[in-house]
């Protein structure tokens, strides 16, 4: 059996200290899972259960490569995310197991056109068109879980062009890192090579062609990306 075109190399993200790569399954990601996020989008947290969309998975883009100014948008935005690459399968994962089906972290940018996601949001309809375009989900290499300390008490922040947009903390994540898999995998079977963008602290705003974007967690290497 021949398939009728070349079939693509996989989608996948670099390893630290590692020459193998991380070959990616699916791009699942969380909505509003910051308290001061949810609140500038104009979102109450407290009543909220966490949700998800998806990108694809070859909208995943190594760091310091440059990606294009994306078309059908003016107004283009930065998320700084921490990214928690899957390891192992799990389906309905208790919260105290769930990290057992880590590999890692990395750090994330979960690219989105920020019009095109308001206008979906009045009409009710997907958000693919704003969030799961190419190039959309840029993410640094992944560092193994077993050489990361305190992950969930780490600075997570963002600069466009050497300015801090983004200062926050992952502990603030109103859904941890375990939670998020808990209930994430009574959705989906989680199967190794799915990343999870764990959602943006507040301070998101645009980006603009030439704009240099630096994304930092503490512990993890950092995210830089070049809109060209
Ligand atoms: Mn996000």
């Amino acid at each position: 059996m021949n398939y009728i075109f070349d079939t693509p190399t996989p989608a996948s993200v670099a390893i630290h200290g590692s020459d193998d790569r991380f070959a990616v399954r699916r791009i699942f990601c969380v909505g509003r899972n910051y308290a001061a996020h949810a609140r500038e989008m104009g979102h109450n947290p407290d009543c909220e259960l966490p949700f998800y969309f998806t990108k694809p998975n070859d909208a995943v883009v190594d760091s310091r490569v440059s990606i294009p100014y994306p078309p059908k948008t003016n107004n283009f935005h930065f998320e700084a995310e921490l990214v928690v690459a899957i390891g192992k399968e799990c389906e309905d994962v208790k919260r105290e197991d769930a990290l057992q089906h880590v590999y890692g972290y990395a750090v994330g940018n979960d690219l989105t056109r920020r019009d095109l996601q308001s206008a979906a949001k009045l009409k009710g309809r997907p958000w693919d068109a704003s969030k799961a375009f190419d190039h959309s989900a840029p993410c640094a290499e992944i560092h193994p879980i077993n050489q990361i300390s305190d992950i969930e008490n780490s600075r997570i922040w963002l600069t466009v062009n050497g300015d801090i947009k983004q200062d926050s903390n992952i502990n603030k994540l109103i859904w941890s890192v375990p939670e998020v898999i808990a209930n994430l995998s009574t959705l989906f079977t989680l199967m190794p090579g799915d990343l999870i963008y764990t959602g943006t602290p507040e301070g998101v705003g645009p980006i603009m062609k030439g704009d240099v974007i630096r994304v930092g967690i503490e512990g993890l290497t950092e995210l830089e990306t070049k809109i060209v």
